[in-house]
């Protein structure tokens, strides 16, 4: 069981419609949460009247109330919502939060999907985060002399990011059981209450974790593809076995 759990998603309520049922399982294991949201979310409103200041402010409201219900540690990069990219000065930010904050596990979008279920155009902003993480994650959080002022002016070392899990995807090579969890993992989506009505969310949300768990024989699941990271992966290649590539569970 992985002690530090980081997610980082696009937007306010990404962690808990990915992954929710995941988050729930792994805090009632014991471990510890920290979901860092890029943008603000500030274009979720169809209301023309409505500020980005107000959409902001009552999304982190909403945030805020999942958050506590997970037990999780909030924290926000403030990037655009909408206009995300995968820039250098993207992947820099992640580079220094992941640097701080030194997770086990990072559960983070998968870039390579456009489509699923034939209706939905994957948000850009989702493709953008993505990519910046596994960009960051590799080899950037690793190295030193990548953003050497992060090491130099701000203390923060080279740290080694156990497992990435990226989802949702169309390639899974892990499922974790969200049966016993389901009903709290739509309750946290509903605490978006300004982006999410209740009774489609229940039926999505019911039939997604229906469909995910079926390969796997499972009633309920999320699935992700689970990839491991060493220190030297050639080691792990030429088939030696690392000490730091042992799984940490689920
Ligand atoms: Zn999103």
């Amino acid at each position: 069981m992985p002690d530090h759990v980081l997610t980082i998603f696009a937007h306010p309520d990404d962690a808990e419609t990915m992954a929710g049922g995941s988050l729930l399982h792994l805090a009632s294991a014991g471990a510890r949460l920290t979901l860092c949201i890029v943008t603000d979310g500030d274009k979720g409103t169809d209301d023309e009247t409505d500020s980005a200041a107000a959409v902001i402010a009552r999304r982190r409201q909403e945030q805020a109330r999942s958050a506590a219900r997970l037990g999780a540690e909030v924290v926000y990069l403030g990037f655009e919502d909408g206009l995300v990219q995968p820039t250098l000065e993207l992947r820099k930010a992640l580079v220094r939060v992941i640097r701080q904050l030194r997770p086990d596990v990072i559960l983070t979008h998968d870039p390579t999907v456009w489509f699923r279920h034939d209706v939905y155009i994957n948000h850009p902003d989702h493709r953008a985060v993505g990519q910046a993480v596994l960009e960051a994650v590799y080899p950037a959080v690793k190295k030193p002399r990548t953003f050497p002022e992060l090491l130099e002016r701000e203390g923060l070392t080279p740290h080694v990011v156990r497992e990435i899990w990226v989802g949702p995807t169309d390639h899974p090579n892990h499922w974790v059981d969200i049966s016993r969890h389901l009903e709290d993992k739509i309750e946290l989506i509903c605490e978006h209450a300004s982006q999410f009505p209740p009774e489609p969310t229940r039926a999505a949300f019911t039939r997604l974790a229906r469909e995910a768990g079926a390969p796997a024989g499972l009633a309920a699941a999320e699935s992700f593809r689970r990839l491991y990271q060493v220190r030297q992966t050639v080691r792990v290649l030429a088939g030696g076995g690392d000490a730091g590539v042992a799984p940490t569970g689920q």
